[in-house]
């Protein structure tokens, strides 16, 4: 008898019929003898449907308001869950983000959560009953609606397994498990049985969008163990967990590709001191986060500086470039749209040599020109060409035989 967390994304709660059986699910775990919270997602395909129609009514719509018009598709999936539960007899109740007091910072579209206060879940599990949570969704200081940005309700049910002391947090969704690469794009890709919240950090940071960034790091601070499978079969899925000797440290343990990278090239920057903080402290006092950065060797007291930003953030990042540095310290400001990042995680690189040198021969080899590199002590990212991304995932994760034997 235990206390456990289910996540049911887009997919998993898409239709009455898929909702149905969800609701068998929820009540043969009940029937198990474990207390169960449950947070659901929009039906597949609302979020997007929502947010086309606040920008089709504004160019640039209010941010609060954009939070309260996506917050509903999460209200309308948590009462229909809880209707069918209670129709079931599995006695059930939604609950939205103010009523489980998740307390979030203001930052609408994006907000981070601070605080949960649980007794509210309390006291409905302490009545027998499965709490059906509305996920993605929160509540600010001033009491206005926030969300947690796309794909957080993965996060808003890790905080809550956190936050109940669950045993296990399962994110139930439409693949079984983290495979070595994205099945979509790797028809041949494995499913990975364990994985460390490290790895599993950089695969979310890097593309994989399986589990949203921000549900892992809270995983990892608190200790909260990840289950990541299926909800259309009973088969076992990923466990994401601590690293120990269980877990086999693989050289490289998945492949991913991020579309949403841009380029910013500064040409012609005079080459003194305090000018790359210039640019990056501009950047960084807008919030503008960067990534890759290359700077060039100068030539006649002039060099050019490169540096990635989120394809969304581009423009924003060129017009504070141009506000920072007078037209006399630089020159042309060029941005580059049609870039993306493939890159290979694994814990193994830290005692293996050779292994980023693997990479570029296989991208040299699949003909992909390398634009930037950057490193980290488990894991290797490139920049390279967008329309070369598939063809650059599936030859790493060939050439690193991530793929079922043929
Ligand atoms: P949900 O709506 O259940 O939250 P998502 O669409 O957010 O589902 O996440 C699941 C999807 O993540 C899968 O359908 C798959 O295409 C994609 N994905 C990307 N990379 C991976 C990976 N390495 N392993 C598994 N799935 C991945
Ligand atoms: N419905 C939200 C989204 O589509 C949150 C989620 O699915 O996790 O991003
Ligand atoms: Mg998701």
């Amino acid at each position: 008898m235990g206390l456990i967390v289910q996540k049911y994304g887009g997919t998993s709660v898409g239709s009455p019929d898929r909702i149905r059986a969800v609701a068998e699910r929820v009540a043969r775990t009940r029937g198990e003898g474990h207390d169960v919270v449950v947070v659901v997602s929009a039906m597949a395909g609302e979020t997007n449907r929502l947010l086309a129609l606040g920008r089709e009514l504004a160019a640039a719509p209010d941010a609060r308001e954009m939070d309260a018009l996506v917050a509903t598709g999460e209200q309308v999936s948590s009462a229909l869950l809880s209707i069918t539960l209670n129709a079931a007899g599995t006695p059930a109740r939604s609950l939205l983000g103010h009523q489980v007091r998740m307390r979030t910072d203001g930052a609408f579209t994006k907000a981070r959560i601070q605080t949960i206060d649980d007794a509210s879940l309390r006291e409905v599990l302490d009545r027998g009953r499965v709490a059906v949570v509305a996920g993605f969704q929160g509540v600010d200081a001033a009491g206005n609606i926030t969300t947690l940005g796309r794909g957080g309700s993965d996060t808003s049910a890790v905080a809550l397994a956190a936050a109940l002391e669950a045993d296990v947090c399962e994110i139930y969704t439409d693949v079984d498990g983290v495979y070595t690469a994205d099945p979509r794009i790797c028809p041949d890709a494995r499913k990975v049985d364990r994985i460390s919240y490290e790895e599993m950090l950089e695969l979310a940071s890097l593309g994989a969008k399986v589990l949203q960034i921000r549900s892992v790091e809270v995983a990892m601070k608190f200790g909260v163990p990840i289950h990541v499978r299926s909800s259309f079969s009973d088969a076992e899925g990923t466990v994401v967990t601590r690293e120990d000797d269980a877990l086999e440290s693989v050289v490289v343990a998945g492949v991913t590709k991020n579309d949403d990278e841009a380029r910013v090239i500064v040409r012609g920057v005079i080459d003194q001191p305090g000018l790359a903080a210039s640019i990056f402290e501009a950047l960084a006092a807008d919030n503008i986060s960067v990534d890759m950065i290359i700077q060039n060797v100068s030539e006649d007291g002039r060099t050019d500086v490169t540096f990635t930003v989120a394809d969304g953030e581009a423009e924003q990042a060129r017009e504070i470039v141009e506000g920072a540095l007078a037209s006399s310290q630089r020159g042309a400001i060029l941005l580059d749209r049609d870039v993306c990042k493939v890159s290979i995680v694994g814990l193994g690189m830290r005692s293996h040599a050779g292994v980023a040198a693997k990479m570029f021969r296989l991208l040299a080899e699949a003909g992909v020109n390398i634009q930037a590199i950057s490193t980290s002590e488990i894991k290797v990212s490139c920049l390279i060409d967008a329309g070369q991304g598939v063809d650059a995932v599936r030859a790493l994760h060939t050439g690193f035989s991530l793929g079922h034997p043929q």
